[in-house]
């Protein structure tokens, strides 16, 4: 073969492998596209995704309040009170530290109820859990045990401290007014009181619980409108009863 033929070959040849040359990069380039519309499509659901789980993290802390909320009162419900008055009675007695319970019982409310209706009776429910919550320090947990009754979680108070939030909460309802009250047995929407702390023979909530539930019907019992406490305290209002 000429020299001139071999040359003509190899140019040949040096084409055949340019156009491969430009196949490949028109292919690569395809792909690069194909590569980034996947890539924008990534951060796309990327984005999705945080916007879910966002909506997901507020649904479950929706849910979360909802479950320990009382519907009709606002305030915490049965449930909630049970599960913490667990939680801080286990750390009261392994920390040696107080905790107190009262149990509050609105008077006559079948009378109030008999009387103005039971929608009436669901305002001035809503409004007694107010009035607790707004009498109570930051450190309690006010919570609707059922019914027309209420309960407080105290901690770190003494057989004073409770008497005194418990008398706090009591007059505060006895001095609001509410709708057609002087047509109760009392003459007012009043509530009775009772109030009870740790000591050292209790061994679960139930005996704490017990303990507010005797007190309470002791302020019952002499004439209501009044709170008790079991222990010992000294008289500080004639609505005390020990
Ligand atoms: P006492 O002073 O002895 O506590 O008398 P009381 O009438 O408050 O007690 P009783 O147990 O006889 O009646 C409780 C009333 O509370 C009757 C019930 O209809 C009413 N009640 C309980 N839950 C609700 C509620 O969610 N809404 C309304 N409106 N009333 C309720
Ligand atoms: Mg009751
Ligand atoms: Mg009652």
């Amino acid at each position: 073969m000429t020299q001139e033929a071999k040359i003509r070959r190899l140019e040949g040849e040096l084409l055949g492998k340019e156009r491969e040359i430009g196949e490949w990069r028109r292919r690569w380039e395809e792909k690069n596209r194909e590569l980034e519309g996947y890539n924008r499509e990534l951060l796309a659901l990327k984005d999705l995704y945080k916007e879910r789980a966002r909506e997901l993290r507020a649904v479950m802390e929706k849910l979360e309040e909802v479950s320990i909320t009382d519907d009709l009162t606002q305030i915490y419900n049965h449930r909630y009170l049970i599960s913490r008055l667990h939680y801080e009675f286990e750390r009261a007695k392994r920390y040696g530290s107080s905790i107190s319970l009262m149990m509050l019982d609105i008077d006559h409310f079948k009378v109030y109820n008999d009387n103005n209706g039971h929608l009436a009776g669901d305002d001035a429910l809503r409004k007694v859990a107010k009035l607790i919550n707004g009498a109570i320090r930051e450190t309690d947990i006010a919570g609707r045990y059922g019914g027309e009754e209420f309960a407080v979680i105290l901690l770190h108070a003494d057989m004073i401290q409770i008497a005194e939030v418990a008398e706090r909460i009591r007059g505060t309802i006895e001095e609001t007014p509410f709708p057609n009250e002087e047509l109760q047995p009392i003459g007012k929407i009043t509530v009775s009181i009772g109030g009870s702390c740790l000591s050292d023979g209790m061994m679960t909530i139930e005996d704490l619980i017990r303990s507010a539930d005797e007190a309470l019907y002791r302020a019952k019992r002499n004439g209501r409108n009044q709170i008790a406490i079991e222990g010992r305290v000294s008289e500080r209002s004639t609505h005390l009863r020990i």
